[in-house]
């Protein structure tokens, strides 16, 4: 029997009682660890997070939460080869995907350390100027935002067992709040173990930063009315989440991050030797590619002039073509495998159901793999789509396998559309028809051909989540993550008394 990981809740190391859910090597078929959270008592974990954990975190100010955080982007960094390693084993990826979601989870961290830093010695915020009440200016209202006393419960997806967690996790911690994750199933290995390093190297409180691996039942049920649930995952599961007693009863504050259909735009005064042109077609086979397709911003839709369509579908079938397909230990291969058997079931279904209204461009299911057996490996190469009637075609606008900004919107609301072009006013204008349907827009010109953060990357400084379908949720965005964490509270008093609030 391969081991059980034991879950961190209640401040001590706990193993499930049952025989717990299997990890697989997506690659291998074999099987790694297993993971349970049968019997554990749920009550008992949340309220020690909640006061406990919540008590410690209070006390400190947002600079020495800020160094907290530094900590543990060094005792990450010193872990990063064991990451790796469990990252290929678990997930399938190769070290390019693997370092999207490990270093990228780092990274985060770390600009968030550097981001609480420069709010100083202080345990809460002001939140703008003191506004007068009546004409007489002794009495005011001065808006502040104090770290909410709740637990913050994360239930995660199993794209990125890292960058997920810490994401989340370094709003919540830098703003005062313990986190409970629970992270997804198929790839919760990565995530138990960097709980694990940062718990046993007593970086944190007590209770700060739990992990519960396995079943999700019971979790929502442990939330009161000022605790906070993040999720991301699939639109079914947020449904399910939304009207949960806990949110549509309690107020239970939530962010979601759900699907989304995300799009490329390559503008109409555009042509095929533009150098516009070369940077779609590039940033296309990327966002196929990496991580297998399995990113939430991964672009799903590519819009091009009608007149550009034979050309385009040319150009993105050349450099995927050159794409080495399977085991992620092999140097040559470039991608890897998807998680799971599960995923790759879905994403051959969701295939068969959009090629019902669309023409294969490029045949990702005849690719041959490398060093890995198709009947085990959960590997499929890329698969280009065709549609010239894009207006006829509803199921590629709906469906999430992983022209014009009309079309665009038909995504009911995305997490990010790239577009493409090479005047800067009519790119600012597109981006501004984009902006209201998605949580970031991301503009590709010739001057930063060179210099762009990549139209999937979700940077930091950057917001991350969008309208609609895509959940309806924001995160990061600098310190504007911080405000999920927070309350804000108006405090209607003398001037003097609210002079004491902004020492
Ligand atoms: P999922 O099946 O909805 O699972 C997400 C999480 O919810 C898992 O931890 C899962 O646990 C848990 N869960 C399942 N049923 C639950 C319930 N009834 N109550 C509470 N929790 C429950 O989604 P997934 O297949 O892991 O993720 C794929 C989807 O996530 C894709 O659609 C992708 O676009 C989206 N995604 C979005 C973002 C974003 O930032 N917007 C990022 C990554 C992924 P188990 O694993 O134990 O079932």
């Amino acid at each position: 029997m391969t081991e059980l990981l034991p879950n961190y809740a209640a401040g001590r190391w706990q193993t499930g009682s049952g025989p717990g859910t299997s990890l697989l090597d997506p690659v291998l078929g074999t099987e790694l660890v297993r993971v349970d959270s049968t019997g554990l008592n749920l009550p008992e974990a949340f309220e020690l997070a909640r006061e406990q954990g919540g008590q410690a975190l209070r006390k400190l100010t947002y600079r020495e939460r800020a160094a907290m955080l530094s900590a543990v982007v060094k005792l990450l960094q010193s872990h990063r080869d064991a990451y790796y390693e469990i990252a290929t084993a678990n997930s399938g990826t190769v070290k390019n995907d693997s370092a999207v979601d490990i270093d990228g989870g780092i990274f985060t961290l770390g600009t968030y350390a550097k981001l609480g830093e420069s709010l100083g010695d202080r345990c809460y915020l002001l939140d703008g100027e003191a506004a007068r009440l009546g004409k007489d200016p002794l009495f005011q209202s001065q808006h502040v935002l104090v770290p909410t006393r709740g637990v913050a419960l994360f239930i995660n997806a199993f794209n990125f067992p890292s960058w997920g967690l810490w994401e989340k996790a370094a709003p919540a911690l830098l703003s005062g709040v313990p986190v409970i994750i629970k992270p997804a199933t198929s790839t919760a290995w990565l995530t138990q173990r960097m709980v694990r390093d940062v718990v046993d190297a007593g970086i944190l409180p007590a209770g700060a930063l739990s992990v519960i691996c396995g079943s999700s039942v019971g979790l929502m049920d442990q939330l009161q009315a000022f605790d906070v649930v993040s999720f991301t995952g699939s639109a079914e599961t947020a449904a399910v989440i939304r009207s949960h007693p806990a949110v549509a009863q309690r107020s239970v504050r939530v962010n979601m991050e759900a699907d989304s259909v995300n799009s490329a735009w390559l503008l109409p005064d555009m042509s095929t030797d533009s150098q516009a042109f070369e940077l779609l077609v590039k940033e296309v086979v990327r966002e196929m590619t990496v991580k297998s397709g399995q990113k939430c911003t991964a672009i799903r839709r590519v819009l091009v002039p009608q007149a550009h369509y034979q050309a385009a579908a040319q150009a993105i079938s050349a450099r995927l073509a050159k794409v080495a397909v399977g085991n992620p230990r092999n140097e040559s291969v470039r991608m890897g495998s998807l998680v799971s058997r599960a995923q790759l079931v879905a994403v051959k279904d969701g295939l068969a159901y959009l090629k019902a209204q669309a023409t294969v461009l490029h045949d990702g299911a005849s690719v041959p793999l490398v060093d890995a057996d198709s009947a085990i490996a959960c590997c499929v190469g890329p698969t280009l789509l065709g549609v010239q009637d894009a207006d006829g075609a509803d199921r590629i606008h709906d469906t999430e396998v992983f022209g014009p900004v009309r079309l665009i919107r038909r995504g009911q609301g995305s997490l990010v559309a790239s577009i493409y072009g090479e005047d800067p006013a009519n790119l600012a204008t597109a981006a501004l028809e984009l902006a209201d349907s998605h949580g970031r827009v991301h503009v590709i010109s010739p001057d930063v051909a060179a210099l762009h953060t990549g139209h999937g990357n979700v940077m930091p400084q950057s917001l991350h989540g969008g309208p609609g379908r895509a959940g309806g949720g924001e995160e990061l965005g600098g310190l504007r993550a911080i405000n999920f964490y927070h309350r804000r509270s108006a405090v209607q008093a003398s001037t003097s008394v609210l002079s004491q609030l902004a020492s």
